[in-house]
């Protein structure tokens, strides 16, 4: 959504050493609507720049102590302050004095006495470009964003858990540690989507996606929705034994939820998932493809095991199938 020019939202930042000259500026800047702040030399301008951190300065160039050209290369080389529009202002109209203020980084130059009609355009126009790339680039991060975040939970989507499975297997194989991966599934959702409604499914939904977050500890681990009510974890640096950790966490937290479902086939009062958990130390003849089609074998036989279960597959086969304590 596009946010309209409010000159109110900028503040302009006017460095004059002549008092008089700086009033009537910060008065026509004031009449326009924007915010102003006045400075009357160098020191003062850099020292207020970065306690405010305005969006334009005007910058007369005739100064004691500081010279306008060498303050405007300074303030341009503060932290976060190369984009800043400077204008500089000035009686000197010679092609000497206008190089230095470009060279010194201005990004337009008025020359004294002012006009007001013209100068007025240009700080128009230089904050309406600014407005117009810093609502350009807001858009862009929200489009990386959308990219790779599911709209309904906030997870990570299927493509970036694509993305990021790869770059976790490659791990694997440097770095010749285990890397888990952990495929979840909502049971008996249809019943639950029929008996509550899909609005009343959608926020199942998110509430599961937040105790998978708040489940998984570290920064490294991620969590995907995999598809409609199918969850993944990653794992990365983690062995078995830490995965059925995560996975047990997931399985009680879920339960305390204690979601009502009493729709349909489901024996246990409340909404339950099921878990396949498959770990190992990537090889590089593999791929990481194998890695979901072995939690997926083992979330198979949860799922037959009667669900609200977890179950693991190693070397080859569901090893170990842990029936979960039935509520
Ligand atoms: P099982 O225990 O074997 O997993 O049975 P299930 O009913 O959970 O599995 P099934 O695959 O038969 O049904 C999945 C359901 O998930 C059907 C679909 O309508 C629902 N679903 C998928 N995506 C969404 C969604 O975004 N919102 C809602 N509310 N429901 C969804
Ligand atoms: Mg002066
Ligand atoms: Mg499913
Ligand atoms: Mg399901």
């Amino acid at each position: 959504m596009s946010i309209p020019f409010q000159p109110e939202s900028f503040l302009i930042l006017v460095v004059e050493d002549d008092r008089l000259s700086r009033e009537i500026l910060c008065r026509a800047l004031i009449a326009e609507g924007y915010r102003v702040v006045g400075a009357c030399n160098g020191e003062e301008c850099l020292s207020i720049y970065q306690q405010q951190h305005p969006n334009l300065v005007l910058l007369d160039a005739m100064m004691p102590t500081m010279n306008g050209f060498d303050c405007c290369s300074q303030l341009l080389a503060l932290p976060n302050a190369a984009q800043t529009p400077v204008i500089m202002v000035t009686g000197l109209e010679d092609t000497a004095s206008v190089d230095w203020a470009f060279d010194a980084g201005a990004t337009d130059y008025v020359t004294k006495p002012i006009h007001w009609p013209i100068l007025r355009r240009r700080v128009r126009n230089l904050l309406e470009k600014r407005h117009f790339y810093q609502q350009l680039e807001q858009a862009n991060q929200q489009l990386q964003q959308q990219a790779i975040v599911d709209g309904l939970t906030g997870l990570a989507n299927r493509r970036y858990f694509d993305e990021c499975l790869q770059r976790e297997w490659k791990r694997s194989i440097r770095d010749r540690i285990n890397v888990s991966l952990i495929l979840l599934d909502i049971d008996y959702f249809k019943a639950y989507n029929d008996t509550y409604g899909h609005p009343a499914g959608d926020r199942c939904l998110q509430r599961v996606a937040q105790t998978l977050q708040r489940s998984a500890k570290r920064a490294t681990d991620i969590i995907a929705r995999y598809g409609g009510e199918e969850f993944a974890m990653i794992l990365p640096s983690t062995g078995l034994d830490g995965a059925i950790e995560v996975a047990s966490m997931v399985q009680a937290n879920i339960q305390a939820l204690a979601i009502p479902h009493t729709g349909g086939l489901p024996a246990y009062g409340q909404v339950t998932i099921s878990q396949g958990i498959a770990s190992t130390i990537a090889h590089r003849d593999g791929q990481s493809s194998a890695l979901i089609q072995w939690a997926d074998k083992a979330l198979y036989h949860a799922k037959h095991m009667g669900r609200n279960a977890i179950a693991v597959y190693s070397a080859g086969q569901v090893i170990s199938p842990t029936a979960y304590p039935h509520l």
